[in-house]
């Protein structure tokens, strides 16, 4: 139920591939922690890494930190974090993001 066409025209530029907006809702939906490590919240891992055709969509972002993010690479989640790590991050793309104006 991911199509693509929805996209808003920003992506791949830059630092600017997701609306800081965007960005801030999903920080809010998984408690502006690392979903790995919950470690304060640095920036935004892609679950499936971009390079194996994975989106910019929030149901494929989590919030990481940087340790976390570098940690992992391009590699899956399960192989890299154990399963209840790749279970919370299940759990967390499935949330419904906080709604827009709520401050961050
Ligand atoms: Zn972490």
């Amino acid at each position: 139920m991911s199509h693509r066409g929805a996209r808003a025209g920003n992506g791949g530029r830059g630092m600017h591939w997701i609306r800081d907006t965007t960005r801030g809702r999903i920080y809010a939906r998984d408690g502006h922690r690392c979903v790995y490590c919950s470690a304060p919240r640095e920036c935004l891992d892609h679950v499936i890494p971009r390079s194996r055709g994975g989106t910019n969509a929030p149901r494929n972002l989590v919030t990481a930190c940087f340790a976390c993010n570098v940690k992992r690479g391009a590699a899956s989640v399960r192989a890299v974090f154990c399963a209840d790590v790749a279970r919370a991050v299940r759990n967390a793309t499935r949330r419904v993001l906080p709604p827009r104006g709520v401050p961050f």
